[in-house]
C-alpha cells in the first residue's frame, strides 16, 4: 500500500489520511461540481470542490451525508441495501492459544464468537517478534461488551478489538434489482463500494475490481462546456 501511495503521490494525487468526510453538496456557485466537507481528526471542517467524486462508503454511509445530491428515487433504492456489523479481536501472547489449528469455526449458539483464527499457524511467529497472533471475529449490529474480549491473562502482550458498523452487504434473494451500479444518476459521481461485488462475497480482490471499474468510467467523464 506504501509503495502504490508513493507511486500516485509522485504523479500527482493527495492522500488525505484519518480525514471524515461529513457531508457531500453540489458546489453552490457550479452546480456541475462537488464540494466535500471533510474534518481532520480534532481540526475544524474544510471544503474542497471536486468535478468528480467516487464513494467507496457504504451506501448508508454515503445516505447520512449526501445533501440534495441524490434524486430521490435513487436514495430509495439504496435505502434497500442492509449490511450486517462485525466485531474483531486480536491477541499478541507468549504462547499459541490454539497449539495446532489454523482457522477454527465456532457454531455454538452460546459463543460471541464466529471464529478462531491463530494467524502465527499459518505465518511463522519469526515474523512477530516471535509472538504468537490470535484473531477472532463474529457479525454483530452492536457493538460486544468489553469483558467478552479483554482479557487479564499473564500470557497477553498486547490485544485490540474494532466493532465495524458495515461490515457485510446482505445480498436478498431482490438484491440484483437495487444493487448500486458504477455510474450513478448523478454525472460525475460514481459507486466503488462493498454492495458491487454481488454475486460475489466481499473480498480485497473485488474491492481491486470495482476501483478499476470506477477508474475507467471516470477516465471517460468529461463535463458539458
Ligand atoms: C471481519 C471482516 C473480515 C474480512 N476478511 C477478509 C478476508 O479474509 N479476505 C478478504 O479478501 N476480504 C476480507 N474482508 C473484506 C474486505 O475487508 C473488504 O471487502 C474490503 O476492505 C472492501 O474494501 P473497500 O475499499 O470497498 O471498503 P473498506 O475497506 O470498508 O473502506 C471504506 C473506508 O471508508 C471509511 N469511511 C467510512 N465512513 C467514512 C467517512 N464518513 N469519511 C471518510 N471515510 C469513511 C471506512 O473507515 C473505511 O476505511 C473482511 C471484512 C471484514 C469486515
Amino acid at each position: 500500500a506504501n509503495y502504490f501511495s508513493d507511486f500516485l503521490q509522485q504523479r500527482g494525487a493527495n492522500f488525505h489520511y484519518k480525514s471524515e468526510i461529513l457531508e457531500l453538496h453540489k458546489d453552490l456557485d457550479n452546480q456541475e461540481t462537488f464540494t466535500l466537507k471533510g474534518r481532520l481528526p480534532s481540526r475544524l471542517p474544510t471544503f474542497t470542490t471536486f468535478d468528480a467524486v467516487i464513494s467507496t462508503l457504504p451506501s448508508p454511509v454515503l445516505l447520512k451525508i449526501e445533501k440534495n445530491v441524490l434524486p430521490e428515487s435513487y436514495r430509495k433504492q439504496l435505502s434497500k441495501i442492509q449490511y450486517l456489523g462485525a466485531q474483531t479481536v486480536v491477541y499478541e501472547t507468549t504462547k499459541p492459544v490454539l497449539p495446532r489449528t489454523y482457522w477454527l469455526s465456532i457454531a455454538l449458539p452460546k459463543s460471541p464468537w464466529m471464529v478462531a483464527v491463530q494467524h502465527t499457524n499459518f505465518v511463522h511467529a519469526r515474523h512477530f517478534n516471535n509472538h504468537h497472533i490470535l484473531y477472532m471475529a463474529t457479525y454483530t449490529n452492536k457493538p460486544l461488551d468489553e469483558h467478552l474480549w479483554k482479557k487479564r491473562h499473564l500470557d497477553i502482550i498486547w490485544q485490540h478489538s474494532v466493532f465495524i458498523p458495515y461490515a457485510q452487504p446482505l445480498y436478498t434473494t431482490d438484491y440484483h434489482r437495487y444493487m448500486p451500479q458504477t455510474i450513478t444518476p448523478v454525472p460525475g459521481l460514481y459507486i466503488a463500494n462493498m454492495e458491487r461485488t454481488y454475486p460475489y462475497d466481499r473480498g480485497t480482490n473485488h474491492a481491486v475490481v470495482v476501483g478499476k471499474q470506477a477508474a475507467e468510467k471516470l477516465s471517460l467523464f468529461k463535463r458539458s462546456e
